[in-house]
């Protein structure tokens, strides 16, 4: 390939870039100032941009990725279905991807967990999962629970169900007058503890707050909903252990079903295939996307258990249908990077490679403990997050306006890393496929880039 053919294209693609696109979660004045790096292929953990220059995925392609960029067995798999049908629709038929995809699912859901409802992406997985529980009480005789109680600083996508859940202020806080209510609990985050207690002293303190909650409401709430384990977009908060079992026992004992939205912790990204098995617990109703096609495709699906499932059987005059279907839903290409993605688990044996990776992670963060202005780090599985502050003794955060997590990334960006903050947490969750050398190599830049932006 010429390099001016490539610098050509570079140009003119930063100028449609510029001229028309609208770019997520981004402020498109800054555009100007700070080009989109734009990428042109990848491999493994490697992402290359149009000048040729490469980065290490550290954030999975927004904690999609599993198995790393061309991943030849997914590859594969996709273009033998592209020889028989890319799409085809699962309103009023069906197909045989979506089908064997279900029952590659059902070997590694927790058991309970037996009926697949597939949609696009996280945040349909959620609406999916509120209208399902909601219906689910006006059909088995409690019509009256018709809330749903959330953590603080949640997050479960960007529709406006999943916005309601929400409890970003940031993100969320402008749409409230469009959204349904919903009740929110402090969410448990040993960092700055809403119970002013420390583990394992406090003997989870915020799990008695969730109790007083449902005590006072339990009879009108249809669903608790919580990211189990890791809170992602709030910062990667790690929840203290029990909290995801003691939070199940409660709802079990209240009547209230418990939604797991796994979205971004499924798929091993925990170090087991979904996070709720380190608690042991299987929630009623179950989100998963991000991981589910190795980050290939767009595909989700909302699980749930055959309590749930047969509560919306009859005749069909009875209305106990669910009315809901996307258009794309169970779309045959996107199931089949779906089944080659369990498939890759097998052949690799990638969770048992986790606990030395998880490891080398660890090892290689411990480091940024001692730096002066960060304040916490926070790891489970493969998720992490550095959480940056002005002042360690008192915990003071920085300024939002200082930027200091995208200061962080910009860094990393420099010295070949590709990150994404969340506000002043520096956000880490490469695929699983990387390597410990690849880990040595980001904690290196990561640190690095830390002590350059704090410092300037
Ligand atoms: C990303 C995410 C979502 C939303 O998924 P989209 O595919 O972006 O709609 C929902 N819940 C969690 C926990 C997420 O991390």
């Amino acid at each position: 390939m010429s390099h001016s053919i490539t610098n050509f294209a570079h140009e003119e693609l930063q100028h449609v870039s510029r001229q028309h696109l609208w770019y997520p979660f981004t402020q498109m004045q800054e555009l100007e100032r700070e080009p989109m790096v734009v990428i042109e292929s990848a491999q493994g953990c490697w992402l290359q941009d149009t000048s040729g220059k490469r980065y290490l995925d550290a954030v999975g392609s927004i904690w999609t990725n599993v198995h790393g960029h061309c991943h030849p067995h997914i590859d594969e798999a996709l273009r033998r279905q592209l020889d028989r049908v890319a799409h085809s629709t699962l309103l009023g038929l069906s197909n045989v991807p979506a089908i064997e995809c279900a029952r590659k699912l059902m070997e590694i859901l927790p058991s309970g967990l037996e009926r697949i409802f597939y949609s696009d992406n996280g945040s349909t997985a959620m609406e999916v999962a509120l209208k399902m529980a909601f219906q689910y009480h006006q059909q088995t005789g409690q019509p009256q629970r018709t809330r749903f109680l959330a953590l603080s600083g949640a997050y479960h996508g960007d529709t406006i169900g999943s916005v309601s859940l929400g409890g970003i202020d940031l993100f969320h806080a402008l749409y409230r007058p469009l959204l349904f209510e919903v009740e929110h609990v402090p969410a448990p985050n040993c960092y700055r503890c809403p119970c002013q207690a420390s583990f394992p002293g406090c003997r989870l303190a915020c799990l008695d707050v969730l109790e007083r909650a449902l005590e006072q409401d339990g009879q009108t709430i249809a669903a608790l909903v919580l990211e189990p384990l890791v809170q992602g977009a709030a910062g990667m908060l790690v929840h203290p252990p029990g909290y995801l079992k003691g939070a199940h026992e409660l709802c079990q004992r209240h009547g209230v079903l418990l939604i797991a939205d796994e979205v971004a912790v499924g798929f091993g990204k925990t170090g087991r295939m979904f996070a709720c098995e380190h608690e042991g617990i299987v929630p009623d109703i179950m989100a998963i996307a991000k991981g589910i096609t190795g980050g290939y495709l767009p595909l989700a699906a909302t699980v749930t258990t055959d309590r749930v499932y047969q509560a919306f059987l009859g005749e069909f005059a009875e209305l106990r249908t669910f009315f809901h279907g996307h258009t794309f839903t169970g779309n045959p290409l996107a199931c089949a990077a779906a089944i080659a993605t369990m498939e890759v688990f097998e052949q690799e044996r990638t969770l048992e490679q986790l606990p030395a990776k998880i490891a080398r992670l660890a090892a290689g963060l411990t480091p940024l403990k001692a730096h002066s202005q960060v304040g916490d780090v926070r790891q489970r599985g493969t998720m992490a997050g550095i959480e940056l502050v002005r002042d360690k003794a008192s915990k003071e955060p920085y300024d939002y306006r200082l930027r200091m997590g995208q200061r962080v990334t910009l860094e990393a960006r420099r010295r070949g890393v590709f990150t994404r903050p969340l506000g002043n947490v520096v956000v880490l969750m490469p695929p699983l496929s990387i390597t410990t050398e690849e880990i040595d190599l980001l904690c290196q830049v990561i640190g690095e880039s830390i002590a350059a932006a704090t410092s300037s």
